[in-house]
């Protein structure tokens, strides 16, 4: 098996305080916020983590969409419509919203996050908020159309390619570890929006369970062979520590 380069692909920003992401932060400092979506190319496959939310999503939520999705795949010489292997990490909406992109593609995802966003909870206001429920019918049809694969609790997707479940941000979660040249890197997706979230033990405020998402940060760090091989779902320092190889466009190798 090859190693895996991992391209991390921005798409959109959005300027917040620092009490909107940091559990019991009052302090209101001027933060951002980057959205990614991720693809792990080696020799012989091609997968997608994550697959990001719509224009229109965009303008609904006042998110600022910085390049289509489509085009950032394009940089690093990836053709949306061929791929086969998506992994979608959480269903949030700024995680699930381009599923049209991929007309070939398996979804894997996590039986307990299906079963939630199908079920009685859903709907509660501080759960909704992060969906649209447009994305999960389209996930639910997937599935009828034997195209959602549900993961067991450490699965490998392709060689190389692993997920885990950590659930704590969404009763689903899971984050995925691959084989670099550098050795294990780990994309945790929301298991820790920002580098800040996992250093110092504060949970993001959007959360399902406490101390599964505690659990997640030392998983998360277990599974990586050093610090500089993980990635935080939406932390904009993400883009200074790879190398830029086009507009919004990094790699970790
Ligand atoms: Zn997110």
């Amino acid at each position: 098996m090859s190693p895996y380069k991992v391209y991390i692909l921005q798409y959109a920003h959005r300027k917040l305080t620092s009490s909107e992401v940091f559990l019991g932060d009052t302090n209101q400092n001027p933060m951002e916020m980057a959205y990614f979506v991720w693809a792990l190319r080696n020799d012989e496959h091609t997968v997608v983590v994550d697959m990001g939310f719509t224009a229109a999503t965009a303008a609904a939520r006042k998110r600022k969409m910085l390049w289509e999705i489509g085009a950032q795949l394009d940089k690093v010489e990836i053709d949306a419509a061929q791929v086969q292997h998506v992994i979608v990490t959480h269903m949030h909406y700024d995680h699930v919203g381009q599923y049209a992109l991929f007309p070939r593609a398996t979804y894997y995802l996590r039986d307990e996050e299906m079963a939630f966003w199908t079920g009685r909870h859903a709907t509660a206001a501080p759960f909704r908020r992060s969906l649209e429920p447009e994305d999960v019918v389209a996930l639910v049809r997937a599935n009828y159309a034997g195209r959602v694969r549900f993961t067991k609790l450490h699965d490998e997707i392709v060689p190389g390619v692993t997920v885990h479940r950590v659930g704590g941000h969404t009763p689903g979660m899971q984050i995925v570890e691959v084989k670099t040249a550098s050795g294990t890197a780990v994309l945790a997706s929301d298991a820790s929006h920002y580098y800040r979230n996992m250093d110092e033990g504060i949970p993001f405020i959007a959360l399902n369970n406490i101390p599964e998402m505690l659990d997640g940060y030392d998983t998360i760090r277990r599974l990586a062979s050093s610090p500089r091989l993980i990635l935080p779902g939406h932390d904009p320092e993400v883009l200074k520590r790879y190398p830029q190889l086009h507009e919004g466009v990094c790699v970790m190798e």
